[in-house]
Protein backbone atom coordinates (compact mmCIF):
# COMPACT_ATOMS: atom_id res chain seq x y z
CA UNK A 1 0.00 0.00 0.00
CA UNK A 2 2.74 2.30 1.07
CA UNK A 3 3.83 2.27 -2.96
CA UNK A 4 0.61 3.61 -3.96
CA UNK A 5 1.62 7.10 -2.13
CA UNK A 6 4.31 7.57 -5.04
CA UNK A 7 3.09 9.26 -8.16
CA UNK A 8 3.40 7.22 -11.20
CA UNK A 9 5.16 9.71 -13.44
CA UNK A 10 2.97 11.22 -16.00
CA UNK A 11 4.12 11.41 -19.41
CA UNK A 12 4.31 14.21 -21.34
CA UNK A 13 1.58 14.89 -24.42
CA UNK A 14 3.07 15.34 -27.76
CA UNK A 15 2.12 18.71 -29.13
CA UNK A 16 0.62 19.17 -33.30
CA UNK A 17 -0.67 21.30 -35.00
CA UNK A 18 -4.26 20.31 -33.87
CA UNK A 19 -4.21 20.18 -30.42
CA UNK A 20 -2.19 23.27 -29.47
CA UNK A 21 -5.10 24.89 -27.93
CA UNK A 22 -6.07 21.68 -25.41
CA UNK A 23 -2.48 21.55 -24.67
CA UNK A 24 -2.58 25.38 -23.92
CA UNK A 25 -5.70 25.20 -21.90
CA UNK A 26 -4.32 22.27 -19.77
CA UNK A 27 -1.43 24.87 -18.29
CA UNK A 28 -4.40 26.94 -17.14
CA UNK A 29 -6.49 24.30 -16.07
CA UNK A 30 -9.13 23.71 -18.30
CA UNK A 31 -9.99 20.88 -20.47
CA UNK A 32 -11.30 22.00 -23.75
CA UNK A 33 -12.89 20.02 -26.44
CA UNK A 34 -13.69 20.46 -30.44
CA UNK A 35 -17.54 21.39 -31.04
CA UNK A 36 -19.05 21.17 -34.51
CA UNK A 37 -20.96 23.97 -35.57
CA UNK A 38 -22.05 22.07 -38.65
CA UNK A 39 -23.33 18.63 -36.86
CA UNK A 40 -23.53 20.43 -33.32
CA UNK A 41 -21.42 17.02 -31.85
CA UNK A 42 -18.42 16.96 -30.09
CA UNK A 43 -15.24 15.27 -30.23
CA UNK A 44 -12.10 14.29 -28.85
CA UNK A 45 -9.21 13.24 -29.27
CA UNK A 46 -9.05 17.38 -30.77
CA UNK A 47 -9.14 17.27 -34.64
CA UNK A 48 -9.81 20.17 -37.32
CA UNK A 49 -11.93 18.25 -39.59
CA UNK A 50 -15.26 16.98 -37.33
CA UNK A 51 -14.79 12.51 -37.16
CA UNK A 52 -18.62 12.70 -37.17
CA UNK A 53 -19.35 14.50 -40.30
CA UNK A 54 -16.36 15.39 -41.94
CA UNK A 55 -16.74 19.49 -41.84
CA UNK A 56 -14.33 22.29 -40.79
CA UNK A 57 -16.21 24.19 -38.71
CA UNK A 58 -15.02 23.08 -35.53
CA UNK A 59 -14.59 25.84 -32.39
CA UNK A 60 -13.13 24.75 -28.82
CA UNK A 61 -15.84 24.85 -26.01
CA UNK A 62 -14.68 24.40 -22.32
CA UNK A 63 -15.31 21.04 -20.57
CA UNK A 64 -17.12 20.46 -17.19
CA UNK A 65 -14.58 18.19 -16.73
CA UNK A 66 -16.94 16.38 -15.04
CA UNK A 67 -17.78 12.26 -15.78
CA UNK A 68 -17.73 9.03 -14.88
CA UNK A 69 -15.55 5.83 -15.40
CA UNK A 70 -16.68 3.95 -18.37
CA UNK A 71 -13.81 1.13 -17.75
CA UNK A 72 -10.59 1.03 -15.71
CA UNK A 73 -7.18 -0.98 -15.64
CA UNK A 74 -4.66 -0.73 -12.62
CA UNK A 75 -1.17 -1.75 -13.43
CA UNK A 76 0.69 -2.99 -10.84
CA UNK A 77 2.90 -6.11 -12.16
CA UNK A 78 6.61 -4.26 -14.26
CA UNK A 79 6.09 -1.03 -13.44
CA UNK A 80 8.01 1.23 -10.93
CA UNK A 81 4.76 3.04 -9.17
CA UNK A 82 1.02 1.51 -10.12
CA UNK A 83 -1.18 3.41 -11.63
CA UNK A 84 -4.83 3.57 -12.84
CA UNK A 85 -5.67 4.34 -16.33
CA UNK A 86 -9.53 4.76 -17.47
CA UNK A 87 -11.80 5.30 -19.42
CA UNK A 88 -13.90 8.09 -18.36
CA UNK A 89 -17.49 9.09 -20.50
CA UNK A 90 -17.73 13.11 -19.57
CA UNK A 91 -21.08 14.73 -19.58
CA UNK A 92 -21.05 16.23 -22.79
CA UNK A 93 -20.87 12.42 -24.31
CA UNK A 94 -17.21 12.08 -25.26
CA UNK A 95 -14.62 8.96 -23.68
CA UNK A 96 -11.26 9.76 -23.34
CA UNK A 97 -8.74 7.53 -21.54
CA UNK A 98 -7.11 8.96 -18.78
CA UNK A 99 -4.75 8.22 -15.48
CA UNK A 100 -6.93 8.19 -11.89
CA UNK A 101 -5.28 10.18 -9.30
CA UNK A 102 -6.33 10.72 -5.63
CA UNK A 103 -8.31 7.42 -5.08
CA UNK A 104 -7.30 3.78 -3.33
CA UNK A 105 -6.82 1.93 -6.28
CA UNK A 106 -8.76 -1.31 -4.25
CA UNK A 107 -12.09 1.37 -4.66
CA UNK A 108 -12.57 2.31 -8.09
CA UNK A 109 -15.29 1.46 -9.95
CA UNK A 110 -17.23 0.99 -13.19
CA UNK A 111 -20.09 4.18 -12.91
CA UNK A 112 -17.90 5.91 -10.45
CA UNK A 113 -18.32 10.03 -10.40
CA UNK A 114 -14.82 11.74 -11.34
CA UNK A 115 -13.66 14.96 -12.61
CA UNK A 116 -10.44 16.76 -13.92
CA UNK A 117 -7.56 17.71 -12.27
CA UNK A 118 -4.25 18.83 -13.57
CA UNK A 119 -1.10 17.37 -12.74
CA UNK A 120 2.80 18.45 -14.13
CA UNK A 121 3.82 15.72 -16.27
CA UNK A 122 7.89 14.78 -16.79
CA UNK A 123 8.99 17.88 -18.79
CA UNK A 124 6.82 20.18 -16.17
CA UNK A 125 4.22 20.59 -19.27
CA UNK A 126 0.28 20.02 -17.09
CA UNK A 127 -1.91 17.40 -18.61
CA UNK A 128 -5.37 16.39 -17.44
CA UNK A 129 -6.04 13.21 -15.62
CA UNK A 130 -9.15 12.54 -13.18
CA UNK A 131 -10.05 11.58 -8.88
CA UNK A 132 -12.94 10.78 -7.63
CA UNK A 133 -15.56 13.63 -7.35
ZN1 LIG B 1 -19.62 17.47 -37.47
Amino acid sequence: MSQEKQEHRLPSPISNPENTVFLEAAQNNQLVLKHCNACKEVHYYPRTICPHCGSDDTTWVNSDGVGEIYSYTVMRRGVEVPFAMAYVRLTEGISLLTHLTNCDFDSIRVGQKVKVIFQETQDGQKTHLFEPL
